[in-house]
Order: structure tokens, then sequence, then C-alpha cells
């Protein structure tokens, strides 16, 4: 089975051997610290105690261990979404004059946070194809703080050279933050070179649509040299003085999760955690059932985008550096919105959402929803094509997925 290792750690981490074995969920907004002498240290760091809950919360913190734990980071801070989470990662490191040069994807949300909203504030976002090495490289300035890229690009379908573009961040001196929301386990970002990870774990982590949350991992900083030690990173170095190892983790619950508040609720990591039990299994059960839906349906002649098929021209990267999958999503161009339309309406599965990563099969016509608002160039550009159908595929027996599919198609 892919993904083995994870299982016995992920039920063993959330359970307890003694009293409650479901996580504790506490759901208190506020904490009260005894005496002022406790209150002082909780303030100043010496006491590990919680302070309020929009700096933390016991049931995130639990659900912030295990994530660190899976990416091998040194900590993790839970979010309110995934786009709280990249909130997070992006504004506690930016100010304005910097630049971020993003690669491949583009969620929609993401899209329109960089090229709408930081745009606003001074900060300038370059974008290029995951391919473009040589351009990426030279577009790397003094004020670039930050490479920003998603391991699957939703819904281009494009898989990135992680190494090599962790190679051209380092060789720069420049962070790398992965969104590693489509692909969890199956990529572990850190090890490739990325410092920081981000995740909604709205997706296939918690995996049933019963929580909307996200979360961001750190890597450990160097004890000797680290690029977050150079003059480009000089507003992180008060961090880097005070908490060594675990800077960027002060630096984003201060700079970002305390000034923002986008900071996850009890409840919802309490059901993040019940979903990440089963996360292996889940994803397992669906990398599997994607290769053979994909392969069925192209087989008849549908056109299907997935990397899995040897004509995808990123097959030999699916196959050297993607060994678990791309996650649960597939791609079909139906030619035009009405036949996309009559597609999604005839599924009798399918479930109609922007939702993926579910138990269940997802699909969406991507023009008329997410991409709706950007122009012809910038759909182009994310490769949205007005017969695009967005499907993520879930738990059910395959067969039945592919037999549904052909009949939605008059196939
Ligand atoms: C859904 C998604 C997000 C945003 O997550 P929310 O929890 O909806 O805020 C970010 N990145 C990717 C790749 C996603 O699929």
């Amino acid at each position: 089975m892919r993904f083995e290792e994870f299982t016995t750690r992920f039920v063993q981490q959330t359970g307890k051997k003694e009293g409650p074995i479901s996580p504790v969920m506490i759901n208190s907004a506020s904490f009260g610290y005894g005496n002022s002498e406790t209150g002082e240290g909780i303030f100043d760091g010496s006491v590990k105690k919680p302070l309020y809950a929009r700096m933390g919360n016991p049931t995130s913190g639990q659900l912030e261990q295990i994530l660190a734990s899976m990416d091998g980071g040194v900590g993790a801070v839970a979010a309110s979404s995934g786009m709280g989470a990249t909130a997070m990662a992006t504004l506690s490191l930016l100010r304005a004059g910097d630049e971020i040069i993003s690669i491949g994807g583009l969620f929609g949300g993401t899209y329109s946070y960089f090229s709408e909203t930081l745009s606003r504030f001074g900060i300038k976002t370059r974008f290029f194809d995951v391919d473009e090495f040589d351009a990426i490289e030279e577009a790397i300035n003094t004020a670039t703080k930050i490479i920003f890229l998603e391991s699957v690009g939703n819904p281009n379908m494009r898989l990135p050279d992680i190494k090599r573009i962790a190679e051209i961040a380092s060789r720069h001196g420049v962070a790398l933050i992965v969104d590693n929301t489509i692909t969890p386990l199956s990529v572990a970002p850190l090890s490739l070179g990325a410092d920081i990870v981000v995740y909604s774990t709205t997706k296939i982590i918690t995996g049933n649509a019963s929580a909307l949350g996200g979360a961001v991992v750190f890597r450990a900083l160097n004890e000797g040299e680290d690029k977050f030690k150079t003059d480009r990173y000089r507003d992180v170095h008060p961090f880097v003085q005070k908490m060594g190892a675990m800077a960027l983790i002060a630096n984003a619950k201060k700079r970002a999760l305390r000034d923002f508040g986008m900071s996850a609720n009890g409840f919802g990591s309490y059901l993040t955690m019940l979903g990440l039990e089963t996360l292996p299994l889940r994803l397992d059960r669906i990398v599997g059932s994607v290769e053979r839906v994909a392969k069925a349906l192209h087989e008849r002649g549908m056109k299907v985008n997935h990397p899995s098929l040897p004509h995808h021209p990123h097959h030999e990267r699916y196959l050297q550096q993607f060994a678990n999958g791309c996650g649960t999503l597939i791609t079909i161009d139906l030619g035009n919105k009405e036949a996309a339309f009559e597609f999604l309406n005839r599924s009798k599965l399918m479930t109609i959402t922007a939702n993926i990563g579910d138990s269940r099969t997802l699909g969406l016509h991507m023009a008329s929803t997410i991409y709706r608002d950007f122009d012809e160039s910038t759909r182009e550009f994310l490769g949205i094509t007005p017969g695009l159908v967005r499907i993520s595929i879930g738990l059910e027996n395959p067969e039945e997925i592919i037999k549904d599919f052909l009949q939605a198609a008059h196939i």
C-alpha cells in the first residue's frame, strides 16, 4: 500500500492510551492564567500555556504537531482556511515593494490574492509556467521575497520539478513556499528543499466537507548559514535571535496570526484530525482510482487530462517524481460549455460543487464558476478552456465511476 508509514503514525498520534481516546476538543476562546506571574510568563514565552485562542488553541495545537511531523517540519500553525494559511505564510514575510514569483497552477483564490489584493499593497507578483526555469531565474532580484509553487497545477494538471525549482530558490537565497493541498503524503516539499508548506485542510486531509481549515508547516532554521539570516529577510532577524530554529513560526504568529487573526478553531481542528486518521487509506484508494478512471475514459475517446496518461507532457515526471500519485483530480475537456453542463447534469454520481478532495466524486465546470471573472488571456494561461470540467475522484467503486461518466457523455 502507498503511504503505509503514515497509517500507524496518524492513528497513534490522534488517539490517546488513557482517558478520552478521541482528540480532546477545547472550545474556549480565552484561558485563565491562575496568577499574574504565570500571565507574565505566558506573554514573555517562558510559560507554555494557552494565551488566547487567536494565538493558538490546544486542540489545534495537537493537529499542528501531527502536521509538522507529517512533513518533517519544526512546527506548524493551523489556520481558519487554506487561504488563511497562504495569507499567513506570505504576509509574515512581505512588505510593500517586495516581489513574489508564482509558478504553476494556479488555484483561483491564490491568483486573485496575488494579482488583485497584494498588488493594492505594493507587492508585485510575476506568474510563470512550471517549466520556464530560465525566465524564473532571471526574474529573481533583490526585491524577491517569495517563490510560490503549487505541487500540482489546479486545474491545468501540470507537474512542477519541485527539486529543480528549490535549487533555483536556494541558489538565490529566496524562500520557497509550496502549496501542497492536493498532494499531502504523496509529495514531501520540505525534503525537496522548500522552506514553508501551506495546506487547505478543507480538502483531502479532512476529506468529508465537515470543516474549513488550513495549516502552514515550517522548516527549522539552520544553526549556521541560512537564507533567512541574510539581509533579504532582515525583518525576520529579531525572531532568529530570540527563537533560533523556531524563528519562522514565531515570526508567523506575531507578524500574521496575531495581527490578521486567520486562526483555526478547536472544533474545526478536531474534525480535521478525525479525517487525518484515515487520510493514508483514502488517498491510496483514490490515487489508484484516478489512474484507472483516466485510462478508461481516455481509451473511450474522452479528452482527459492527467499526467498518468502517456501523452501528457509531464508523464515522465509523474513516473519519476510523483510515484505516489498527484492527488484526486482529473480534468475533462468536453469541447464547449453546453456539453460540459450536460455531462455534469447527466452524471448520477457526481456532486456539482467547487470543493475537491472529498469522499464523494465532485465535479465543476471551470469557466462559468471559479474562473468566471478572469479575462481571456488569464484563462488561457491557467488552462481554462470553454468546455473544461474539473473532477475530484472519490471513494466510490472506480468501475461505477467509469460507467457513470461514459453514460453521462453519451458513450
Ligand atoms: C482549496 C484550495 C485552497 C484554499 O483553501 P480554502 O480552505 O478553501 O481557503 C488553496 N490552494 C489549493 C490548491 C486549494 O485547492
